[in-house]
């Protein structure tokens, strides 16, 4: 049992307590910082286990990444690509959804893209989540060459 991101072999006990918090094998030391950075900003469960996953696969994600204004759950900077994580899609308000609209115009503007994915997506269907965010980050590499 290794930690997902120092690679540092773990004890079982700090297996299963990374496991039962966050649902991520990570050792005591990463257990903690990730914990704080969800205290910090609020962060969703499934944005850490989306930045795991999309680390795991070579895309060199940030997690709550500061753009000046706002922190964006995870951020892939080479490509400048945005993901946000929705949470409760059915209570968003009329407001958050004009503000979400907002944010994604003012990034779009400094050519950054914004991605929105929900929550339930990467609960269900991690592996294709990541394999279709890898497809956009493609896309987006395709794009930057061309201009
Ligand atoms: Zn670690």
């Amino acid at each position: 049992m290794t930690c997902k991101d120092c690679g540092k072999n773990m004890s079982y006990l700090e297996h299963r307590e990374s496991m039962d918090s966050l649902g991520i094998e990570l050792c005591k030391r990463h257990t903690k910082l990730i914990k704080k950075i969800i205290l910090d900003n609020n962060t969703p469960l499934e944005a850490i286990q989306l930045y795991y996953a999309l680390k795991e696969a070579g895309a060199h994600p940030m997690l709550e990444w500061w753009d000046g204004t706002k922190s964006i759950d995870i951020a892939i900077s080479r490509v400048k690509l945005n993901i946000e994580i929705d949470v409760e899609q059915q209570t968003i308000t009329h407001q958050q959804a004009i503000n979400d609209l907002e944010d994604a115009m003012r990034s779009f503007k400094n050519g950054f893209t914004t991605l929105r994915i929900p929550a339930i997506a990467v609960q269900h269907y991690l592996k294709d989540t990541v394999s279709n965010i890898l497809g956009i980050i493609d896309g987006l590499k395709a794009n930057l060459k061309v201009i």
